[in-house]
């Protein structure tokens, strides 16, 4: 047989919680995490008899401002549809949700390639819908199979969702990963959703193929539960591996929904029952059409702010700023925020940008903060940088000074005099009397190096490092250097 190749063809299923303070429908609170069980409920979204639904004018604003920024063209007479399923997370027994007439489609994303490039996805179309209860299994391990018992919570039920649906353009699992990256970072942006996976405000859908080059298509298999950029990724990369082993040995690929275990590592088929759905769809008889006034789309354009690649662009032309680093500053926007702050209060883009990389997002994950909660404020990096940068203190001695900012929420005034640190710092006869000092004190060493035996320059190094930690990081090394070589020819 000649040497066959594989080509994946995956579309991702995307759903964002809209993060609002009602749900879609009703005003009870979206505020869910941590919550006693059914308590945030009410008729509306329990759907008791009698009971109306309102549509929250809000999620429909978040929804056009996220297919805005996808570049969707926005329907502005939509409807919302009932799609009926019994599920016992489902009180109404049939979900609203939008049909044929989503209030965004045609869009697109681009997304960077591992080759450095850029490739466009194709967003089919993003609408809005209600979300689910959830079903609390007893079993330890999460699963139905095994559990003597469920509990139902309606708290999430009736929460406001964005399913973003891609074209089938994703051709690899790290382009997958990367779509989603960016997908999250824009809810983020524009303040529509928190998009955290693991608590489920972001959950993803993949759908996937793979093209033989023979021409022999398979079927596409669903494959669900994938609540990690981790989990996406393996789950694609396995199952790409599966459906093309399965077609190199002639086999038929069933068309089947599947469920990614994380711990085994292996996707598998969910029984075909679950899935045999007919919606039974049909238009929302509570709620009006969904007519947008005229302007209102241009209303909602107006509050999109700099999108996350269009700001990392201005900070490569800008700020001279190379690719890499511009990614990372601009990957959440108050980081960006505090970055700029900083170069706006006089501190130089190129070190500002070094010491936010560095030192920021360092005390970030040791204080396991957000930058919105960091305890030195930009204009007082700037400050500190600016000292640096005038030559004033030293970069191990602004560390320092740095560090104690942010562990003891002070001043940069109160830091520098916590850790002794001076403008100006040691040099001259001061800087002299602390290098005679050490030299008393290590008289074998320096014997070492006076009767020549230091032929490496080991001990003369080990001095220099003495007076630096000594003077810390407050003198120059090539001062001390210069002074402690002509001190030990006396
Ligand atoms: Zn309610």
């Amino acid at each position: 047989m000649a040497d066959l190749t594989f080509k994946p063809v995956i579309g991702l299923e995307i759903h964002v919680q809209l993060a609002t303070k009602s749900k879609l429908f009703c005003s009870c609170s979206t505020d869910y995490i941590g919550v006693a069980p059914n308590t945030n409920v009410c008729p509306a979204c329990l759907g008791l008899p009698g009971s109306l639904p309102a549509l929250n004018a809000k999620a429909v604003e978040y929804g056009v401002k996220a297919a805005l920024a996808l570049n969707c063209t926005i329907n502005t007479a939509t409807r919302f549809h009932r799609k009926n399923y019994f599920y016992a997370d489902l009180p109404k027994a049939y979900q609203i949700s939008q049909y044929d007439l989503p209030i965004a489609e045609k869009g697109y994303v681009d997304v960077s390639t591992e080759e450095g490039g850029s490739y466009r996805i194709g967003i089919t179309r993003l609408h809005l819908e209600e979300d689910a209860g959830k079903l609390v299994h007893e079993a330890s391990d999460g699963r139905l199979v095994g559990a003597d018992q469920s509990f139902v919570d309606y708290n999430r039920g009736g929460i406001p969702l964005a399913e973003i649906v891609s074209e089938p353009d994703i051709r690899s699992a790290a382009e997958a990963k990367e779509y989603v990256t960016r997908l999250r970072q824009l809810v983020r942006y524009l303040g529509v959703s928190d998009g955290d996976m693991e608590k489920g405000s972001l959950r993803v859908d993949a759908n996937i193929s793979v093209k033989c080059s023979d021409g022999r298509w398979g079927n596409r298999a669903e494959i669900k539960n994938l609540n990690s950029l981790r989990a996406l990724e393996r789950a694609l990369e396995y199952e790409i591996k599966r459906q093309s082993q399965l077609l190199a040995e002639g086999e038929e690929i069933t068309q089947e929904t599947r469920h990614w275990d994380d711990v085994e590592g292996v996707t598998r088929a969910t029984r075909s029952k679950e899935e045999a759905h007919d919606y039974r769809y049909f238009p929302e008889p509570d709620l009006p059409p969904l007519i947008l006034p005229e302007g209102y789309v241009e209303k909602v354009r107006n509050t999109l702010p700099e999108l996350p690649w269009q700001k990392m662009e201005r900070f490569m032309s800008s700020y001279e700023l190379n690719e890499t680093d511009a990614m990372i500053l601009s990957e959440h926007m108050a980081l960006a925020d505090f970055y700029e702050a900083c170069v706006e209060a006089g501190a130089s883009p190129l070190r500002a940008s070094n010491w936010v990389r560095t030192e920021v997002l360092r005390v970030m994950n040791e204080q396991k903060i957000d930058i919105t909660e960091f305890p030195v404020d930009a204009a007082a990096l700037a400050q500190l940088i600016a000292k640096v940068d005038d030559n004033k203190i030293s970069t191990t001695a602004a560390r320092e000074v740095f560090d104690t900012m942010a562990a003891k929420k002070v001043s940069l005034e109160e830091a520098m005099k916590i850790c002794g640190v001076e403008e100006g710092g040691i040099s001259g006869s001061d800087l002299e009397k602390m290098i005679r000092n050490i030299l008393e004190n290590n008289t074998d060493v320096v014997e070492t190096i006076k009767s020549g035996q230091d032929k490496k320059g080991k001990k003369q190094k080990f001095l220099q490092g003495l007076i630096m930690k000594e003077a810390r990081g407050q003198t120059d090394p090539r001062e001390a250097a210069s002074l402690l070589a002509k001190l030990l020819e006396e």
